[in-house]
């Protein structure tokens, strides 16, 4: 009844659980233009496309990478032959282990009609299937924990899942085990079915199984009599050996029983077979019942996202079906670290330690920020640092072994948060080259909004650039003409002659009829107004943001002036100063 109970309430909450859980991937909106499309829409749209690649040619794709990818997990395997192994022994092990044995009286029964589960082969396959999971778990935890595999990081959730499958595994390998030597079990099995009444025929059977079963008896130790022991091995032939093989077989319950066999007695008294059968159901229970929001959901998320990503290739999705699929790619990370391992960008970390950083560790704030929880500004401003220190190499995609489209989900996120109107600097830098590509994909209206919002901040900050503004622009003027703090190698500035042949060469320049007025100063202009030391005339000039760093003004430089590095640190100047000034107080707020 118990049992019964416990498992529709576990059933009843999984099931909700998954339902809710499915639902969010179309209601979360992290896709661009997806805050304007219902969930209704999402949901129909997608079903559309599922029904229009199971009637295609594409199911051919489906099948193939649902073996490859999914069943055999080859992209795991190309990665990492460890975590290849530990994956398959943990997830094989685990669905061998539901389908034998939890469903034993479902599957099981209907496949081999004299199933028993204290027979062979089953037997043997229970221990063996468990083993395997356990050496997986043990893989895991040597991954994690002894060998550290560079960034690769452990949240809580990865600890649970491994504690909850180590407790899975370990209380039924010892609940095997104390059923092994207990005796009060084997008193009730004897008195049940052996049919035995004589005690001299009973303590013959009694002491074959506390020799051969490793049953501990309070009564009989041995070693025993050989008569009275093959006495006991013709009753065990009659009465018990067509329900139970050696138990050898079960060798990791076999195992545990020797170990804990000189306490054997102690154990029975306590009950603690019946124990831990109820931590062994209770623990599967909650395991299946909070599987939805634990990690072993990618099981089936990461499944999903690797037949999607596989059908879709480089096809333009439609709006609906890609923040759909971006919403259930954030469910489909198993939070492995490889694309960790692969960013281009991750040095970034030694000077700014910010976890964002890292793709594996992005996923987790996107999703919060997916889930529309309340975010403070300092943590949206790490997510968009982190989104944008990304160089869009497209490396993290490639090696997901969850097939998730990670640049895409970058770019969309990086959208999101410039939306939220933060003045975003990296747009001034070619960082944003990858959003210029992209300009066709974002919403028209905001493509040049975060880059008027940067401006605007620098803006502010540099009164030169401040048109009601003109300062005077006098040798006495100290403040102005302090350094500008460049490294040696951009004060090469001081040589510069005025020659103009930076500004001649530079493509920008040439871009317009009247560069002046659209550019502000010119590279030549900058060179100079750098040699006086007038920084904020510097930072005003429109020519440092739209500089290419082509880096043909250096080049070309008769003098030797690195035109391009001074650009460079003048920007960054910019940018620290401004960021000081205007981005901390936002954030303290
Ligand atoms: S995004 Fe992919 S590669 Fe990165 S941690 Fe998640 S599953 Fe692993
Ligand atoms: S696309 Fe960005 S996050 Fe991905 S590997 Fe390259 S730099 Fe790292
Ligand atoms: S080319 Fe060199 S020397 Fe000539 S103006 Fe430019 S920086 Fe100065
Ligand atoms: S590096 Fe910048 S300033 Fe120099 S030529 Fe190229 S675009 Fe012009």
């Amino acid at each position: 009844m118990f049992l019964k109970i416990s498992l529709y309430i576990s059933l009843i909450i999984f099931l909700l659980s998954l339902i809710y859980k499915i639902s969010t991937w179309f209601r979360y909106k992290i896709g661009i233009g997806s805050a304007d499309i219902s969930t209704s829409t999402r949901f129909f749209s997608a079903v559309k496309g599922i029904l229009s690649t199971f009637f295609s040619a594409k199911i051919l794709i489906l099948l193939k990478i649902f073996v490859l990818d999914v069943l055999l997990q080859f992209r795991i395997l190309r990665e990492d032959y460890l975590r290849w192994l530990m994956h398959i022994f943990i997830y094989g092990g685990f669905v061998l282990l539901i389908l034998m044995h939890a469903l034993d009286k479902t599957i099981t029964v209907a496949i081999w009609k004299d199933y028993y589960s204290t027979i062979n082969p089953f037997m043997f396959l229970r221990d063996l299937f468990g083993a395997v999971v356990i050496v997986g778990v043990i893989i895991a935890i040597y991954r994690r924990f002894i060998l550290k595999v560079p960034r690769l990081f452990s949240n809580a959730m990865d600890i649970y899942t491994i504690i909850l499958v180590a407790v899975i595994m370990l209380s039924g390998i010892f609940l095997e085990a104390t059923k092994m030597v207990a005796y009060s079990d084997y008193k009730r099995m004897a008195d049940e079915y052996s049919g035995l009444s004589d005690p001299g025929e009973l303590k013959s059977l009694e002491a074959y199984w506390v020799k051969e079963f490793g049953v501990v008896s309070p009564n009989l130790k041995g070693p025993f009599d050989e008569a009275l022991l093959q006495k006991g091995k013709e009753l065990h032939q009659s009465s018990c050996e067509s329900c139970h093989a050696r138990p050898q077989w079960a060798f990791a319950g076999y195992g545990a029983a020797k170990i804990i066999s000189p306490i054997g007695v102690g154990i029975d008294r306590a009950h603690l077979p019946s124990v831990l059968w109820y931590i062994h159901i209770l623990a599967c229970f909650v395991g299946l019942a909070y599987l939805p929001f634990s990690k072993m959901f990618h099981i089936f998320a990461s499944s999903v996202s690797l037949l999607a990503n596989g059908v879709i290739g480089k096809e333009k999705l439609a709006p609906a079906n890609r923040a759909t699929l971006q919403a259930m790619e954030l469910d489909a990370c198993t939070h492995c670290g490889t694309c960790s391992l692969r960013c281009s960008v991750i040095m970034a970390f030694e000077e700014i330690a910010n976890t964002n950083i890292f793709p594996s560790e992005k996923i987790a704030s996107i999703k919060a920020l997916a889930s529309g929880k309340e975010l403070s500004p300092a943590e949206l401003r790490h997510i968009l640092e982190g989104v944008y220190l990304c160089s869009n190499c497209y490396r993290c995609t490639v090696v997901c072994p969850a097939g998730i489209n990670l640049q895409d989900l970058w770019f969309n996120v990086r959208e999101i948060l410039l939306q939220k109107g933060y003045p975003e600097f990296l747009v001034l830098s070619p960082l944003s080259f990858y959003r210029g590509l992209m300009k066709e994909e974002t919403v028209p209206k905001d493509y040049e909004k975060p880059l008027i919002l940067a401006r605007e901040a620098i803006e502010a900050q540099c009164d030169l650039m401040k048109k009601d503004k003109v300062l005077p622009l006098t040798p006495t003027n100290r403040e102005l003409q302090s350094g500008l703090n460049l490294s040696a190698q951009a004060q090469t500035f001081s040589v510069c002659f005025g020659c103009q042949t930076c500004s001649t060469v530079c493509p920008v320049v040439g871009n317009y009829e009247n560069p002046q007025e659209a550019l502000g100063l010119l590279p030549h202009q900058i060179m100079h107004a750098a040699g006086l030391g007038i920084r904020d005339l510097a930072f005003g000039s429109n020519m440092l943001w739209d500089c290419l760093t082509c880096y043909q003004c250096q080049e070309q430089c008769p003098q030797g002036v690195h035109v391009t590095d001074v650009l460079y640190e003048l920007k960054n100047l910019a940018v620290k100063r401004v960021r000081e000034k205007t981005l901390q107080p936002m954030e303290r707020k």
